[in-house]
């Protein structure tokens, strides 16, 4: 069996980001910039002033010596004013700096008497000045391929003019969840039936990633019926199967795939939950088989399908990511299988403690947790240890 690591390789290796697309820079939260942007103006634009206040020669000014007004400059149009030693000059926040000045005196500090300006502290040189560029300068990058857009960087985008930017391309999917005991929610459950919750959650969790175009399928354990519902989901970026890719006599999504000419590239991955997991190509679509059990389905959604899915939308490696952040142990935690164990738990005031039963059926306990702490074969964790753990927002 393949370890989660190579696992995560070759199924990263087998997709490739989408062609990007320009969008209005409202619509580009949480999607990833297509190309490296580099600043087209520096930031400040001009230098200008941080205060209402007085701009005038620092070197030229000390308390209680009289200044002369010789002006005003409001913010918006720069009046191309200058000024010399001894004199001040009316300023606004954010309004251009004159000529010759290079400090600016709030007016809090100030006391005006007719046209003299009495400043009630001496400045020092820069005080109160934005510096053209001191910010950004021109030219710098200011995103790279790849970056995730968040609000904050939408900001630095509108604040160099941009109205759109270009990002990677969209996803869009199939779910066939595969199972004879399968009920929708929302209908009566027959004896011997349980929910499909797969379905549900997963569609959840491809929203969650910006994928909006879902094509749902219920497929019950039968060949022809799991083999109809591929071919009509050919035609999408990403295949998502879930239940059927076990050992099982009604396991039948590997054979299924077989007959219609998919390729299968990776069977089978030594991690905990998830054994029975899939990978592999039909046409240009990327088929993921995930296990039926829900926590199994979770996780390893979580470990390999979003990362695939997001570098098909154009993230760069680490926008695909999941969160990582120190934890002390609360307990001792420990892994007495043969395959990596990624514990379900709760992460709180930077404490994680496993919950629930860490079990591949068990939903109550993920429903409680926000983390996932990775256990080795056979490794014991003392209590107090301090460990990474991944968030799951
Ligand atoms: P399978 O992988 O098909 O052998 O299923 C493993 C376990 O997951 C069985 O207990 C199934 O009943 C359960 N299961 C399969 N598909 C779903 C689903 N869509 N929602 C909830 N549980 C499922
Ligand atoms: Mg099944």
């Amino acid at each position: 069996m393949i370890t989660p690591v190579e696992a995560l390789r070759r199924i990263l290796a087998g997709v490739q980001p989408r062609p990007s697309r320009e969008i209005p820079l409202l619509e580009a939260v949480d999607q990833f910039a297509a190309e490296d942007l580099f600043a087209r103006i520096p930031v400040p634009p001009f230098d200008n002033s941080a205060m209402d206040g007085y701009a005038v020669v620092a070197s030229s000014c000390a308390a209680g010596q009289h200044l002369r007004i010789v002006g005003e400059q409001p913010a918006g149009i720069d009046r191309g004013l200058s000024i010399r030693a001894g004199e001040a000059l009316r300023i606004f926040t954010g309004a251009p700096l004159p000529r010759g000045a290079d400090a600016v005196i709030m007016q809090e500090d100030t006391t005006v008497e007719g046209s003299d300006l009495l400043p009630k502290t001496a400045p020092v040189a820069g005080e109160f000045v934005r510096r053209r560029g001191a910010d950004v300068a021109e030219g710098q990058k200011v995103l790279a391929e790849g970056d995730r857009i968040s609000v904050q960087r939408i900001a630095l985008l509108a604040s160099q003019g941009l109205r759109s930017v270009s990002v990677g391309g969209e996803v869009n999917a199939s779910l066939i969840s595969t199972g004879d005991e399968l009920a929708e929610p929302g209908a009566a459950l027959l004896p011997g039936q349980i929910y499909d919750s797969n379905s549900v959650f997963l569609e959840a969790l491809l929203r969650k990633s910006a994928v909006h175009t879902v094509r749902l399928t219920h497929c019950a354990d039968n060949s022809d019926e799991i083999e109809a519902a591929l071919k009509a989901a050919s035609a999408s970026d990403l295949i998502i199967l879930t239940g059927g890719v076990s050992v099982g006599a009604h396991d039948l999504v590997k054979a299924a795939l077989s007959a219609i000419g998919a390729t299968l590239d990776l069977w089978r991955i030594a991690v905990k939950p998830g054994k029975p997991f899939l990978f592999g190509h039909l046409g240009s679509a990327a088929i993921f088989g995930l296990p039926g059990n829900p926590v199994s389905a979770f996780v390893t959604f979580l470990l390999f399908v979003r990362p695939a899915l997001l570098k098909m939308r154009g993230a760069n490696e680490s926008a695909r990511r999941l969160p990582e952040v120190s934890a002390r142990l609360s307990e001792e935690i420990r892994n007495d299988g043969p395959r990596p164990h990624y514990i379900r738990g709760l992460l709180r005031d930077s404490t994680f403690e496993s919950v629930g039963l860490q079990e591949s059926h068990a939903l109550f306990g993920l429903s409680r947790s926000n983390a996932l702490l990775l256990v080795g074969p056979d490794e014991v964790i003392a209590a107090g240890a301090s460990v990474r753990v991944l968030t799951l927002g």
